[in-house]
């Protein structure tokens, strides 16, 4: 089966070019002048968009328990708002369980995502035990397809907390073997020294004082001197303030570090959580009062990646809060069907600019963090035809960050970006905003049964 994606103007690393893009047997066979006539069974008309490469988000939370709460989203719905949206391929996440194996954990993932997910997929990793047979499990991972690692610098409680120590010993033992590490850096003596008595808890408003800039500072600086002392590259999640991000891009000449925004510290901020639903804009790190110049930063290139962090949550979960204690709150907000509008948006007045950030961001960037760059993340011959035919010209339209029964994040909000085709290694998925078969799910999972 060959398909031909015809006048349409493709977005390669290099720039932008008129090219047709020939697929053949999923993957990318060809980048042909315009006007070359090649054989194919099937053509795609691209006239008037941009032909990019599939969209990657390297940060969504599905199907997993947080807390006391379930998340809305499942595989299936994740990655059907996904595709929808130009998303091609998911990252999300596994974290191993108290009484389980990370391997075990992984398997129950596996089950639930194979069969069910529209878009391709691929797992970070959280273990959270370490004894004998889990170092064992960890390096066997690590040299058969899985390169990322997350940790967390707080979040006791919740069982996935790692000291300095434990960081140290993961970045040399598993640094070796090829792993990278992505971090989140909120410092928990930071936000244990807060003195929550003499707060209003039951404010929305008091997260950030609860979780201040200063705790993701301390971290990030703290993360910086470990990845560089044991020369392990480094992925800084959600960076929600100025001071982080202006830390991060000085360290780039030293350091191999990378570090993604989300489009809620960009686009939303504190005075959302004033509001009296403030309580559904509730994630961490917390909404902060610099979204400008955060913006700035963004248009600027300090950030490698625009990732949502999507973790969503039912409408009845997030209203179940009883206004007490802000601390007890669901606590994290959807974002997924988003992600390529409030990232267009940046760039909006220069349309071509606004198209290779896209594809450097959204695809090639997370691609190369994840170790998938040899199969994803450009539009290159013989790399997976993951294919995004975007009109910008469309009809405004509001977001939608997710299908389930969620409380819309960004409401108000609207798009002129139309998907007018999407293709997951070659085969047509969706077309103009629509998927072509929601009871037949052709996502695969990108790394190996353990
Ligand atoms: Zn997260």
């Amino acid at each position: 089966m060959k398909t031909l994606v015809r006048h349409g103007r493709a977005v390669l690393p290099e720039g932008i070019e008129p090219l047709d893009i020939l697929v053949e047997d999923g993957q990318i066979a060809a980048l042909l002048p315009p006007g070359t006539t090649a054989v194919a069974d099937q053509m795609i008309d691209a006239a008037g968009c941009y032909v990019l490469p599939g969209f990657i988000d390297f940060h969504v939370h599905l199907d997993d328990r947080i807390g006391p709460f379930y998340l809305a989203d499942t595989y299936g719905s994740g990655s059907r708002v996904a595709l929808q949206n130009g998303i091609t391929t998911l990252c999300s996440f596994v974290t191993q369980g108290a009484e389980e194996s990370l391997i075990q954990a992984l398997n129950t993932a596996r089950r639930k995502a194979h069969g069910t997910t529209h878009t391709d997929v691929l797992w970070h990793l959280t273990p959270t035990r370490f004894e004998g047979e889990d170092w064992t499990n960890l390096e066997a991972l690590a040299a058969t397809g899985y390169r990322t690692y997350k940790f967390y610098t707080t979040y006791q409680a919740a069982g996935i907390f790692a000291d300095q120590q434990r960081l140290d010993e993961v970045f040399r033992r598993l640094g070796p073997l090829g792993a990278r590490f992505l971090v989140h850096c909120e410092d928990d003596d930071v936000m244990a020294a807060v003195d929550a008595e003499h707060l209003d808890l039951s404010a929305p408003g008091t997260h950030g004082r609860l979780r201040p800039e200063f705790a993701e500072l301390l971290a990030v600086e703290a993360l910086l001197d470990l990845a560089l002392h044991r020369r392990v590259p480094l992925h800084v999640v959600h960076v929600s303030t100025v001071t982080a991000a202006e830390i991060l891009l000085r360290a780039r000449g030293s350091a191999d570090v990378t570090c993604e925004t989300c489009p809620q510290y960009l686009w939303l901020d504190e005075t959302w959580l004033d509001r009296p639903d403030g309580h559904r804009w509730l994630c961490s790190p917390p909404l902060r009062g610099s979204r400008e110049r955060l913006r700035e930063l963004a248009r600027a290139g300090a950030f490698d990646l625009l990732a949502t962090d999507h973790c969503a949550f039912r409408k009845q979960d997030k209203d179940a809060w009883d206004h007490r204690d802000v601390r007890t709150a669901a606590n994290g907000i959807a974002g997924l069907g988003a992600l390529p509008h409030l990232a267009w948006k940046l760039w909006a007045d220069t349309p071509d600019r606004a198209a290779l950030e896209l594809a450097k961001r959204l695809s090639q960037n997370p691609a190369r963090r994840a170790g998938i760059e040899d199969r994803k993340g450009a539009l290159r011959v013989g790399l997976d035809a993951d294919l995004v035919v975007l009109d910008p010209t469309g009809p405004e339209t509001p977001l939608v960050s997710s299908l389930a029964d969620v409380h819309e994040t960004y409401p108000g909000f609207t798009s002129n970006l139309t998907f007018r085709h999407v293709l997951l290694r070659g085969e047509p998925v969706a077309a103009d905003g629509r998927l072509l078969h929601p009871q037949s799910p052709t996502g695969i999972l990108l790394q190996p049964q353990p």
